[in-house]
């Protein structure tokens, strides 16, 4: 496992006082990717059930337009909607960096250019407070000069238990060292989701193997006498479409995408687009609108908190049920087997939400009306004792009613 693990020496530079941590509780922030709200009651998962029964529970959480991972795991650990840190989508472009992210490529992953806020591991490291990641979105940035004290690089193919192995470790490690912020990633329920649709026996599967990583970590967590608060969230929900020409909204046919002064980046469920002639492309593609809006930047709904140059000069949005793709193609024998995705408007779309379950020393327990995910981080930074930076989006009092001293 160590092989994995990097050990942050920035820390130096900021000259922090780590004699206060002793004093902090424990959050383990776990993300089980793309488990959507009702998955509990779909599927009768044992352990999630155990502790949702146990802890206080949202009926969903919403996730920030887009609901995308990238976007919405950073949004969790800054309190800012994705337009205002930065990550706007799992891909996008800069148009003053002259420089397209994609959460594939790891040179502009690691690139601190592209981040904003101060993610929960740094606000704790600032404040005297060790933290580590196994896995999170921005993790793998030095952003502001800043890593998490552990970290590691993202492999899918790392086994669930082992991330839990290590949290335990990190866990067991001596106080001066011990990180009291850790975050927790799981990718196997968005996977299948994507797969094989919302109904499907394979989702359901994926579901309960989810669950018997959750009854192990807490069972591992049992074996460590510390205040562990234990946070279960997910980025968004899933929604079921079908595999057939109709489905898609192909981009190649609305304008001419081989024109290089246009560059587009789709995420399936919208588009964005740069181009210095957005007043007539937009013209062109809004006569062709079916299933889908054109968004000039300026005209995007308020909520989206999307007026940013890296959301696109215009923004082409699905109707949920259909799915953006570049070109058209052919569908051979996959035609009309379900699959899922996401990236809808989750302020429309209930498919979209997804999970808060908390259990812990400091968490009262009930059932919490659904809530945008921006009230996550100053949550978190409350139970830890830390003071939230200006101006994030997140407010304590969304969740002020499930804290306990
Ligand atoms: P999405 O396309 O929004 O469904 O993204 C989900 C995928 O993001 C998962 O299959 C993960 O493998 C991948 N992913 C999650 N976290 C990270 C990360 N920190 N770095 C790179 N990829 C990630
Ligand atoms: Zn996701
Ligand atoms: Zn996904």
């Amino acid at each position: 496992m160590k092989r994995f693990v990097f050990f942050c020496f920035c820390l130096l530079a900021w000259n922090v006082d780590y004699a206060q941590q002793k004093y902090t509780p424990y959050v383990i922030l776990v993300s089980f990717d793309g488990f959507r709200y009702d998955y509990v009651s779909k599927f009768n998962p044992p352990n999630f059930k155990e502790f949702i029964n146990k802890g206080a529970a949202a009926e969903g959480m919403i996730p920030s337009f887009p609901s995308k991972t990238f976007p919405n795991h950073y949004t969790l650990v800054t309190g800012l909607y994705p337009g205002h840190h930065g990550l706007v989508d799992n891909s996008f472009y800069d148009p003053s960096l002259h420089k397209l992210y994609s959460m594939k490529d790891k040179s502009v992953v690691s690139d601190t250019a592209f981040y904003g806020g101060t993610p929960l591991w740094q606000l704790a490291q600032q404040q005297g407070i060790h933290a580590a990641s196994f896995f999170w979105v921005g993790s793998e940035a030095p952003i502001k000069g800043m890593m998490p004290d552990y970290s590691l690089v993202y492999n899918e193919a790392v086994p669930n238990e082992e991330r839990v192995n290590q949290t335990i470790t990190w866990l067991k490690l001596p106080e001066e060292k011990r990180p009291h912020f850790i975050s927790l990633y799981f990718s196997l329920v968005d996977s299948e989701g994507h797969k094989s649709g919302t109904n499907s026996d394979d989702l359901r599967k994926a579901v309960w193997k989810a669950d018997s990583v959750l009854g192990y970590l807490v069972n591992q967590l049992n074996t460590v006498d510390l205040p562990v608060n234990i946070i279960l969230v997910s980025d968004h929900g899933m929604y079921e479409l079908k595999q057939e020409e109709a489905t898609y909204i192909v981009l190649s046919k609305l304008y001419d995408a081989t024109d290089t002064s246009i560059i587009t980046s789709n995420g399936g469920t919208q588009a964005h687009i740069y181009t210095r002639k957005a007043d007539s492309l937009y013209n062109v593609i809004k006569k062709q609108e079916s299933h889908f809006k054109v968004y000039k930047r300026s005209t995007m709904p308020k909520a989206w908190h999307y007026n940013v140059p890296r959301a696109g000069d215009l923004l082409i949005v699905a109707e949920p049920g259909y799915y953006i793709q570049d070109k058209a193609r052919a569908f051979g024998n996959l035609k009309s087997t379900a699959f899922g995705v996401h990236g809808y408007d989750p302020g429309v779309v209930k498919e979209m939400r997804g999970i808060f379950y908390a259990m812990g020393p400091n968490i009262k327990p009930g059932t919490i009306k659904p809530f945008e995910n921006v009230h996550v981080y100053p949550f978190v930074a409350h139970i830890l004792g830390l003071k939230t930076p200006a101006g994030i989006d997140g407010d304590f009092n969304v969740l002020k009613a499930y804290y306990k001293r």
